[in-house]
């Protein structure tokens, strides 16, 4: 029976260079984008926290936090934040 090889004796595989997401613009993947009807919004920040690309852009108002345009050069138009939305001001359309 073959011995097996503590990981440390290992050869080094490949290794990436990190922090290299906010150089990677994902924008020009999308299909569809999200629109934001803001008088509808009621700032509840569910698509925020829901938005896997953290695009959604956050600001400090006079009444708090509140979600602000979303930074298209990363959205991959998933469609999250639309789903989540409990009064349905996200559309998505086709680009
Ligand atoms: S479509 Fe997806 S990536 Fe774009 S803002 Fe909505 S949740 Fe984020
Ligand atoms: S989920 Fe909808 S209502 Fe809530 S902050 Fe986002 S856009 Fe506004």
């Amino acid at each position: 029976m073959a011995t097996k090889k503590k990981y440390k004796k290992l050869p080094i595989g490949g290794t990436l260079p990190g922090g290299t997401s906010t150089e990677t613009k994902t924008g020009h993947w999308r299909s569809e984008k999200p629109i934001w009807d803001k008088k509808r919004c009621i700032q509840c920040m569910m698509c925020y926290i829901a938005c896997p690309e953290d695009c959604i852009i956050a600001k400090k108002m006079k009444k708090g936090i509140q979600r602000s345009e979303t930074d298209l050069k990363f959205c991959k138009g998933c469609g999250i934040c639309a789903q989540v939305c409990p009064v349905k001001c996200i559309e998505m359309v086709k680009e």
